[in-house]
């Protein structure tokens, strides 16, 4: 079927590339900034507010210790404040490692001889999604290589089929996807297929040393990635992530670029990306990238208390590419979502099941702990662990934004969700010190709802799913 542009409202145009290098550059030569003007910033992000790019631009100029616990503590206060303790966990899904571009950093790239090409068929893909129910999962992203194969039909087809997998109790809730752009057509046809967020990460804005990353395939084509979401949002999928590669270039640009690409965003078409992500570049096979620009533990840290400030009612996704120690550290900043129990080897859930030996992963994950080994970590810490999906089955879209924006809507409606999906799951998967520890952490966070929420009703579900019924939520 044609795309036919006189559908909606936006018309089907070429887009222009937004990325401004001098403007970055001479943003980031601003004087590193006083403490008081930190200070300012600080409380601009705390009233809900995104940063400018010369308020970014100053955050990221202040390198001296006592301006980067300042910033850090400004992180932690406004994740305290406006956040509250839930963080998502998702899984991520690998469909297929076929590729036709040459990304110098990936292990999947076409020029890798040494990768073992599987993609998972129909069957392959219920035995993982029945593996990941089995773990209780209820939130996934595919992910794909860039490949004819893939194509808009067999991504949606994938989607479908994964919503399809009903084991036990078990159910997948959200299918987010990271796959390569798509055209119009190709993004209308994902989006009627119901997937959450379709996430695209740009690897590097700068346009020279992104042409030095990909120089083949039609990835090398940096207009037509940067510009990828803005075909998404003119057919209405307008749930997209963003985010860089951090160590293809100087981290401190791509921040700059990735506050740039929201505003972007929310100038053109009045939302924000959902997420934001900041993958590490890792060790993959046959990959040897010099480190000019290798980003440290204390850097990374820095970026993502600056992020949080920089964009308040965006989630941000920390995945097990980092380990179990920085996650936790990092966490603290205001990371609304992290991956648990991940794999990321074609078909690696079920092979863990029956334990069987796969092949060679893209790159090299550094948090391989089973998701209950997450869960409770995050019990120990006082988070409260969620799989809400609420908002975006009831098309309460925008929810980040919302969380905000509407007062008393995280009371209301977040923290009593996240209780009843972590109750799910203790009734369902957990072992039983888990479980203990979790009503534990269930009933202090009940206490703290302090009237904003309907607690009767909230008891009321929880004693129905300790008695059977599944998926309640507000
Ligand atoms: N093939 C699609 C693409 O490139 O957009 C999507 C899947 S790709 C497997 C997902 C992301 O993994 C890439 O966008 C890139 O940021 C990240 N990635 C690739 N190689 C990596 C490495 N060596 N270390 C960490 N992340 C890597
Ligand atoms: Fe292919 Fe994506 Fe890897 Fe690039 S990052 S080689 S497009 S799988």
């Amino acid at each position: 079927m044609k795309f036919t542009p006189e559908k909606y409202t936006i018309e089907d145009r070429p887009h222009e590339p937004f990325i401004d290098v001098h403007e970055i550059e001479n943003f980031l030569e601003r004087p590193r900034p006083s403490k008081e003007r930190i200070d300012e910033i600080i409380r601009k992000s705390i009233s809900k507010k995104r940063l400018s790019l010369p308020e970014v631009a100053d955050l990221l100029n202040a390198d001296d210790p006592s301006s980067v616990e300042q910033i850090k503590a400004g992180a932690m206060k406004l994740k305290e404040a406006v956040y509250g303790n839930r963080i998502v966990l998702f899984a991520p899904l690998y469909v297929g490692n076929k590729c036709i571009n040459n990304c110098q950093y990936c292990g999947f790239r076409v020029s890798n001889k040494d990768a073992v090409r599987h993609t998972l068929n129909h069957d392959d893909l219920i035995q993982e999604v029945m593996a990941l129910e089995d773990n209780g999962q209820k939130r996934l992203i595919l992910v794909y290589g860039e490949h004819p194969m893939y194509d808009a039909d067999f991504i949606a087809d994938s989607v479908r089929t994964v919503y399809k997998v009903k084991r036990g109790n078990g159910e997948i809730r959200r299918v987010n996807i990271n796959a390569a752009p798509l055209d119009h057509e190709g993004f209308k046809k994902v989006k009627e297929a119901g997937i959450g967020t379709y996430q695209i990460f740009q690897e590097t804005y700068h346009p020279g040393i992104y042409k030095k990353f990909h120089p083949s395939g039609k990835k090398a084509d940096y207009n037509n990635r940067l510009t990828s979401l803005d075909r998404a949002q003119d057919v209405k999928l307008d749930d997209v992530g963003i985010g860089a590669l951090f160590g293809l270039y100087d981290w401190k640009f791509e921040v700059m670029a990735l506050v740039r690409h929201t505003n972007h965003l929310e100038a053109c078409y009045n939302i924000g990306p959902h997420t934001i992500s900041f993958p590490r570049i890792k060790d993959a096979l046959n990959v040897n990238l010099d480190q000019d620009y290798s980003v440290s533990d204390e850097d990374f840290t820095r970026l993502v208390a600056i992020l949080r400030l920089a964009v308040p009612y965006t989630g941000l996704i920390l995945t097990a590419r980092e380990n179990a120690a920085l996650r936790k550290e990092v966490m603290r900043f205001g990371v609304s979502q992290i991956d648990g129990g991940t794999k990321i080897e074609i078909g690696a859930y079920a092979a863990a099941k029956a334990d069987q030996h796969i092949d060679k992963e893209q790159f090299m994950i550094n948090d391989d702990r089973s998701l209950n080994e997450v869960i409770n970590e995050l019990l120990d810490n006082d988070y409260l662990p969620s799989f809400c999906t609420a908002c975006y089955r009831l098309g309460r879209t925008g929810e980040h934004f919302m969380e905000f924006s509407v007062p008393g809507f995280i009371k209301r409606f977040c923290s009593p969700n996240a209780i009843l999906t972590l109750a799910e799951y203790l009734v369902d998967y957990a072992p039983e010190e888990t479980a203990e520890k979790g009503w534990k952490v269930i009933e202090k966070n009940i206490s703290e709802l302090n009237g904003h929420a309907n607690v009767p009703e909230l008891r009321s579900r929880i004693e129905k799913i300790k008695a059977g019924e599944r998926d309640l939520y507000f």
